[in-house]
């Protein structure tokens, strides 16, 4: 039992051998992802193998037009489609806001069947949610390797000012002309590797929650994932020189960890703390009006900041545990929403605790995880011990020039201590961050980021 990736004559991949014994629904992914050379003047084959129609909006930037958006209009015009072009241009880079989402709604006409994003995570999210609300189905064109969120079904805008995530569609094909990838900045490669080596952390939160929760862990996910990421740990220089066959590695790891997505119809194989900690700097670099770090040079600085946790904890007796210490550090439910409400300020404080009320623990559900982790203490260690040396990930980030610190993410050291307190906070999603607080070991942990 394994999954398989293969391709077939046509650039069109295939995964197979994704039935296990879970116990989850496994959804096949049923879009058509194509990846290889020479792609971007076959888009309108892949649209009408897929029949979307013959009338489409195309959306770019001014910076992925001239880059791949004119030659696919080109190819469209020319195989007889007909193409209204939307352009969003702007000084610096563009955002998925309110201006952005409705240049596009106003370039869809009524016989518009479907739209075409040419670009990576801002201009895919637009289109995502146009096509969201318009209810038509839409194309990606990928122009960097820079996020796993071509195969999202989330779409990550801003409103006022405000970060803000709308529930969206996936694209029905995918496009990812290696060729095009290879010439996108370094940095977005270091985002999208960044984006990939915070999956390690990702599993192995996943297992603690199967472990202590009782949550279900899906084996086919977890080897989908790790086979990318490891693929591309041992292929860091031919990712750096951004040559064909590391950067299809590279975005073969975003878009696999994105179908893991569609398999079981959520993100637990791919997001946990790390994530909480990137979408917490970003969230609150907005909410002051400073410009937001990219999401995951973030997401690789955060899982370098975690993972000496996870090692650390692994070498834990648990047996030692005293509950009457623990009991004397829980916060009571007016002082954890104090905490909230500083955290993460007023509205997002509010939301985020609406959300997750399970995270007002009762003392007995509290002893309950902390018994289950003395009992399954072996568990816990072989869990944690699947993670590679932090040394292969640290050296992996700089022999690609990626940032390591939250100081070149434009992370001041307050933010960076707050982070690291309120990760465990973001979301009910069960993580090591949890278990340590959840333990009284969180003061002990993170003593070195004061508040
Ligand atoms: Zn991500
Ligand atoms: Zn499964």
């Amino acid at each position: 039992m394994s999954a398989t990736v293969t391709y077939d004559a046509n650039n069109r991949l295939t995964i197979a051998g994704i039935d296990c014994q879970c116990g989850l629904t496994h959804h096949r992914p049923t879009q058509d992802i194509y990846v290889g050379r020479d792609l971007l003047v076959r888009v309108p084959e892949y649209v009408r193998t897929r029949g979307l129609g013959t009338h489409c909006v195309l959306v770019a930037d001014n910076n992925t037009y001239p880059l791949a958006g004119e030659r696919v209009e080109k190819a469209l015009i020319e195989a007889g489609f007909s193409v209204i072009l939307c352009v969003i241009h702007r000084k610096e880079a563009m955002d998925p806001d309110e201006s952005a989402c409705g240049e596009v709604l106003l370039s869809i006409q009524p016989e518009t069947q479907f739209l075409v994003a040419v670009g990576s995570g801002s201009i895919t999210d637009t289109t995502r949610i146009n096509a969201t609300r318009c209810m038509l189905p839409f194309v990606s064109v990928g122009t960097a390797p820079s996020m796993d969120g071509y195969t999202s079904v989330v779409a990550p805008l801003l409103l006022r000012g405000v970060k803000i995530h709308r529930a969206g569609v996936c694209p029905e094909i995918i496009v990812c002309d290696t060729e095009l990838l290879c010439t996108a900045p370094l940095p977005m490669v270091c985002s999208g590797v960044g984006d990939v080596l915070g999956k390690y952390i990702a599993k192995a939160d996943w297992m603690l929650g199967s472990i202590l929760n009782g949550e279900t862990y899906c084996d086919i996910c977890g080897e989908i994932v790790t086979n990318a990421v490891e693929k591309l740990l041992d292929n860091i220089q031919e990712i750096r020189r951004r040559s064909e066959k590391g950067i299809r590695i590279l975005i073969e790891a975003l878009l696999l960890s994105g179908v893991t997505i569609m398999i079981i119809g959520n993100t637990r194989a791919v997001a946990s703390v790390e994530h909480n900690i990137a979408h917490y700097w970003e969230m609150m670099q907005l909410l002051h009006g400073n410009p937001p770090p990219a999401h995951g040079a973030s997401v690789g600085v955060a899982t370098l900041l975690v993972w000496p946790l996870f090692t650390r904890f692994a070498t834990e007796d648990l047996s030692k545990l005293d509950l009457n210490a623990i009991r004397q550090k829980c916060l009571t439910h007016e002082q954890r929403e104090h905490w909230m409400l500083t955290a993460f300020e007023q509205e997002a404080g509010r939301t985020i605790m609406r959300e997750n009320p399970g995270d007002f623990l009762s003392w007995e559900e509290q002893v309950r995880r902390v018994h289950t982790a003395q009992a399954k203490q072996a568990d816990i260690r072989r869990a944690l011990a699947l993670l590679p040396p932090y040394e292969k990930i640290y050296t992996a980030m700089k022999a690609l020039g990626a940032p390591i610190t939250a100081a070149e993410m434009g992370v001041d050291d307050k933010l960076l201590n707050l982070s690291m307190h309120c990760a465990k906070d973001y979301r009910s999603r069960y993580t090591l961050f949890k278990l340590i607080d959840e333990c009284g070991m969180e003061e002990e942990y993170l003593k070195d980021y004061p508040l």
